[in-house]
């Protein structure tokens, strides 16, 4: 009997790998140092709430989760198109006129930007749509906050949507990210729902380890050394293998591999999760900070889009902070004052649930950035490198980059 192919890491890259490999047949072991798949995507249960690790959503257009997702067996719930944006003088909303066109007066005259700018929208999701999804990842490049610019959106309209907006997205309020992202991130969200699972993120990557043969895939397993035709774990265990696939975030691929290693620093994120008695907001939207003042960025309350969120008679309310001045215990208080700002007295009665802060959450994807789109996948014959950086920060970038390392795999044979 041959060696398996291993591969390192159950992030959605690693499990995508490995649901193509087995998809044909290719013996494989998956290694996953922490206890569960997921690796970026898991969800905790706290008291009846399910908090995901760090605020996200599955954007349905994602071609790559198009292809492998059971999205009825997700029982996927999609968020308003849209969004509220909070401004000196209250909460205005800001609807999507396309999938929305009841709401496109309120959003025409919504005073975010000026009429022109909301035409510019349009302009830049119909530019967005354009080309094949690969080429967008080609056009020229320059910073978000430049192509901005050269659209012509005026300074309001950036500080008041499209920089909580894409800054949330991204990671980045400085908007310092490739503008090729942003045309990969307005076409996804212009072609599809922005969706959470009944049962937390965590689903996601669940679904494709429940395709998997259960045998191959090992939790609590850490590799601490590869060669070309073993890998080492952490407890002194060698495995042989055929080929190695390195799909871990990039700090760890780099401890393996040290040519792997990050010029840049990485994208990170702090997520506060509050109970509340009432949702601070009725709609299933995400709500922006148009403000620039305070630490939250986007808000929102994820039992409003599916009610398992939360347990009965209890609100989830979720506040992304990017800033990161901020020590850990002055996070919680600072972002209730802010709460309190915008919704009153009524959230003295929010209850501090958890704190993610999550160092790795996105790789840095400031310009110049994808050029190649794709970075190299095979490094030496029998190493293969997958996982968000090698692609792009996203879902679809991460699941990619694993379909390609499985065929790259079934070429050589
Ligand atoms: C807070 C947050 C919000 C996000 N929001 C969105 C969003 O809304 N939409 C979107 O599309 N994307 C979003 N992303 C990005 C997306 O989650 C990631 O791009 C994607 O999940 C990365 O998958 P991956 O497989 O490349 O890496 P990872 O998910 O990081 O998986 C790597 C795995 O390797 C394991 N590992 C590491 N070292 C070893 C080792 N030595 N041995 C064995 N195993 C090892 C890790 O434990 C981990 O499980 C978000 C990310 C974060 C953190």
């Amino acid at each position: 009997m041959s060696n398996p192919t291993v591969i390192i890491g159950g992030g959605l890259a690693g499990l995508t790998c490995a649901t193509q490999l087995h998809a044909v047949g290719v013996e494989f072991i998956l290694l996953e140092s922490s206890d569960g798949v997921g690796g970026r995507v898991r969800t905790d249960n706290v008291d009846g709430f399910l908090l995901d690790r760090g605020f996200q959503v599955l954007l349905t257009a994602y071609p790559e989760a198009k292809r492998l997702f059971d999205y009825d067996a997700l029982k996927l719930q999609a968020f308003e198109p849209g969004s509220l944006i909070r401004t000196d003088n209250g909460l205005h909303r800001m609807s999507d006129p396309w999938r929305r066109p009841q709401h496109v007066l309120q959003t025409a005259f919504a005073p975010i930007g000026s009429f022109a700018d909301k035409v510019r929208i349009g302009r830049l999701r119909w530019s967005a749509g354009r080309g094949t999804l690969d080429s967008v990842f080609e056009r020229p490049d320059c910073t978000t906050e430049g192509e901005l610019r050269r659209r012509g959106f005026t300074q309001s309209m950036v500080d008041n949507f499209l920089r909580p907006f894409l800054g949330g997205v991204f990671l980045d309020q400085d908007l310092q990210t490739s503008c090729r992202m942003m045309y990969f991130v307005f076409r996804m969200f212009s072609q599809g729902d922005t969706a959470l699972p009944a049962d937390g993120m965590e689903a996601i990557p669940r679904q494709l380890a429940a395709g998997l043969p259960e045998d191959c895939v090992r939790l609590n397993s850490t590799v601490s050394a590869i060669d070309p035709d073993r890998v080492t774990l952490q407890s002194g265990e060698v495995i042989p293998c055929n080929h190695v696939i390195v799909a871990t975030e990039q700090p760890a691929a780099a401890r393996l591999l040290p040519e792997l290693a990050a010029s840049r620093t990485p994208r990170k994120v702090r997520c506060v999760y509050f109970s509340a008695r009432e949702p601070p907001v009725a709609d299933r939207m995400l709500v922006l900070n148009g403000t620039g003042l305070g630490v939250v960025n986007n808000l929102c309350v994820p039992s409003q889009v599916v009610s398992n969120y939360a347990p009965d008679g209890r609100s989830l309310v979720s506040a992304t902070v990017l800033k990161s001045e901020l020590d850990d215990d002055s996070l919680v208080p600072n972002v209730t004052t802010q709460m309190r700002e915008w919704f009153g007295a009524s959230v003295d009665e929010w209850k501090h649930l958890r704190t993610y802060t999550i160092p790795y959450a996105l790789p840095n994807q400031t310009t110049p950035a994808f050029d190649p789109p794709i970075q190299l996948l095979k490094l030496r014959d029998d190493i293969l490198v997958c996982g968000d950086y090698r692609t792009n920060g996203s879902i679809n970038g991460a699941m990619q980059s694993g379909r390609l390392v499985a065929e790259e795999i079934l070429k050589s044979g």
